[in-house]
């Protein structure tokens, strides 16, 4: 049973987190989020520590569909960047603000851009395409996420200072629209460069918030430097071109890291 202390324990974190949103805001919801989210990667914990292969994926159907679907379309919750301006803008500290400050920006202190590995809708789709490892090095494109998150800013903004009306029915439409554009954005370059995350490694704005704070992330895999026979294997096997056997916070790309664990379960030695 020892070895599952660590998903136990997130859960009752999770748990924690939803009773004291419940309790402040009087909002019942906020229990049955987090609830939810903690039990489906409290579960993804115990598959991937049981060897079930899949047990990632699980995790980013179960919270990327409740996401989209149950938050986004039904409930016309935006959780695109544009959702977070607006709700920050209008003052209001309710589900999409909470869910970047946990997800987002805070959140990657501890876990890192564990967001990106488990949990993101885009993602989620991303990961059923052919080419789960870049078939080329990384290009020099990162700049266009500064571009994006100013532009998904600037719409905001605008919005407010023409003093849209309906703004409720038009995060709702540019939830529907920018996902749309995410989806066809990220499978047309997952296929033009051979690289399922080409997409999260050079447009997704959300990455200007995650990356900083993932530098100082608590959880990060790293490398017993005594077991390791530098094979390189582990450098294959990462999406998102990691150099994963350099402990030091400055390693390359290592604000890139999603924490799939792919580079661990192909570890020949261990070592990860
Ligand atoms: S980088 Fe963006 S699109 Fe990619 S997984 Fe992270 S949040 Fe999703
Ligand atoms: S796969 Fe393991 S042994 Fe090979 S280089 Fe990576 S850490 Fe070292
Ligand atoms: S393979 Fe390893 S280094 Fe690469 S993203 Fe996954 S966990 Fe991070």
């Amino acid at each position: 049973m020892k070895k599952y202390a660590v998903p136990v324990l997130l859960l009752l974190v999770f748990l924690a987190v939803g009773v004291s949103l419940w309790l402040t805001k009087g909002n019942l919801f906020y229990l049955f989020n987090f609830s939810y989210i903690g039990g489906s990667i409290a579960l993804g914990m115990i598959l991937f520590i049981r060897r079930y292969r899949h047990a990632r994926r699980i995790v980013q159907l179960l919270v990327g569909l409740y996401m989209l679907v149950y938050l986004g379309l039904i409930n016309r919750e935006n959780m695109q960047i544009e959702g977070f301006w607006y709700y920050l803008f209008s003052g209001v500290f309710e589900a999409a603000t909470i869910h970047y400050a946990v997800a987002k920006i805070f959140g990657p202190l501890i876990f890192g851009r564990g967001w990106c590995g488990y949990a993101c809708w885009t993602a989620m789709v991303l990961d059923f395409l052919p080419y789960k490892t870049p078939a080329a090095p990384r290009k020099k494109l990162g700049w266009i996420r500064y571009v994006t998150f100013a532009c998904s800013l600037a719409f905001v903004a605008a919005l407010f200072l023409l003093h849209a009306g309906n703004m409720e029915g038009i995060m709702f439409r540019a939830f529907i629209v920018g996902n749309i554009l995410y989806y066809a954005c990220g499978i047309a370059l997952a296929f033009a460069l051979k690289d399922n995350r080409a997409f999260c490694k050079y447009i997704c704005p959300i990455t200007v918030f995650m990356k900083p704070m993932s530098y100082f992330s608590m959880i990060r895999v790293t490398c017993d430097k005594e077991k390791c026979v530098s094979c390189g294997k582990c450098k294959r096997v990462c999406m998102m071109d990691v150099d994963v056997t350099d402990n030091s916070r400055k390693r390359k790309n290592g604000t890139e890291c999603v924490l799939c664990l792919e580079c661990v379960k192909n570890c020949p030695k261990g070592a990860l």
